[in-house]
């Protein structure tokens, strides 16, 4: 650290994101990805010729991924937002709406605190029940914020849609953050409730159900004037937050929405199998509705079943602090290589 640092980030703890081994040979079941490629329409459009228009500024109005999304959830552009991740939109949405500060699970997306360290926002973390699912007690009549990631992470759990809106109904001056990261793999979207509720805004993101980790998108649907919030402070901080290739490869994504279900269809198959698996084995399994596992050992012994899994190459997110310390957390690759991960888990226990 520079000695120039200004003090105040001088004490900020960076995200810790997992492991992205450069070398060949992994397994890598850490950080949520698809194993598939992108569709074909993607892959056709970063065209030479695109490439070659990289001279120019992307469209400072996102319209390719906009439109495309407002299409999708049958809304209007004015009520889409697009960032670079949704990491960035998460950031955006927090800064924007976390003046009196946030609410969110004791266990949920590292990121929020994260983010709410980075801006100066003020947290509170009810703590999960003891199965790891939300109280929704704990968010009745706050007077601040709340983010809901829907499923959680790392737990994979669903909170039925009806208990959402029992929290958006007791929070009618807050806004409520619905992060649906993984909402494809078996979840059902908020934003069948955009209508009614003018607090709720509904997070997604491109890394997971759509195969486009590396091209670094997300977005927000909401109403209106929360959407134009969020492109107060984008236009404020870096109007040209997504890329040309990335705008185009979202657009064409959502227009090959049929090709991203069938892959969603093989994680789900895949997820059920692996969970079968993994509870003749013993492992207690958390009903996961993402495109992860996180599964307790049958010893519970989650760091020393991390440790071995790594040296045969096969790699998962271990979380060592608190309740989570007995669990891992698996993405769900392809079969072949949860083959190779059942074989790997088998041969430690
Ligand atoms: C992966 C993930 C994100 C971030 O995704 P990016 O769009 O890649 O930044 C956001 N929220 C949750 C809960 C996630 O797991």
């Amino acid at each position: 650290m520079s000695r120039f640092l200004n003090s105040t980030l001088a004490r900020l703890t960076p995200y810790t994101p997992g492991e992205q081994p450069q070398g060949g040979g992994f397994v890598k079941l850490n950080t949520n990805e698809s194993p598939f490629p992108p569709s074909e329409g993607v892959l056709n459009a970063i065209s030479r010729a695109e490439v070659e228009k990289l001279n120019l500024y992307s469209d400072p109005t996102l319209n390719p991924v906009v439109s495309a999304l407002a299409k999708r959830f049958g809304v209007e552009n004015k009520n889409v937002y697009a960032g670079n991740g949704s990491d960035e939109v998460l950031a955006i949405a927090m800064y924007a709406f976390g003046e009196k500060g946030f609410s969110y699970p004791d266990i949920t997306y590292g990121f929020y605190s994260v983010i709410a360290d980075f801006f100066g926002i003020d947290c509170v973390r009810p703590k999960l029940k003891s199965d790891f699912t939300i109280d929704i007690s704990d968010y009745m009549g706050n007077d601040r914020a709340v983010i809901i990631a829907n499923p959680n992470a790392p737990t994979g759990i669903f909170l039925p849609l009806s208990e959402i809106e029992k929290i958006l109904i007791a929070n009618p001056d807050q806004v409520v953050i619905v992060d649906e990261a993984y909402v494809e793999f078996g979840g059902e979207s908020a934003s069948v409730l955009l209508d009614k509720y003018e607090n709720l805004l509904v997070v997604g993101t491109f890394s997971k159900a759509w195969n486009l980790a590396g091209a670094r998108l997300g977005y927000a649907v909401g109403n209106e004037a929360l959407i134009a919030d969020l492109n107060r402070l984008r236009c404020s901080f870096h109007p040209y937050n997504i890329n040309r290739l990335t705008l185009l490869s979202g657009q064409k994504a959502v227009e090959d929405e049929e090709y991203y279900i069938g892959c969603r269809q093989k994680i789900i198959a895949t997820r059920a199998r692996v969970q079968a698996e993994l509870e003749s084995l013993g492992f207690t399994l958390t009903p996961s509705k993402a495109n992860f596992i996180f599964a307790r050992p049958p010893k519970g012994d989650a760091e020393r079943i991390y440790k071995a899994l790594y040296e045969k190459k096969v790699l998962v997110r271990y979380f060592p602090s608190g309740r989570t310390k007995e669990y891992l957390r698996i993405s769900i690759g392809s079969d072949a290589q949860m083959d190779k991960f059942l074989d790997a888990v088998k041969s430690i226990l």
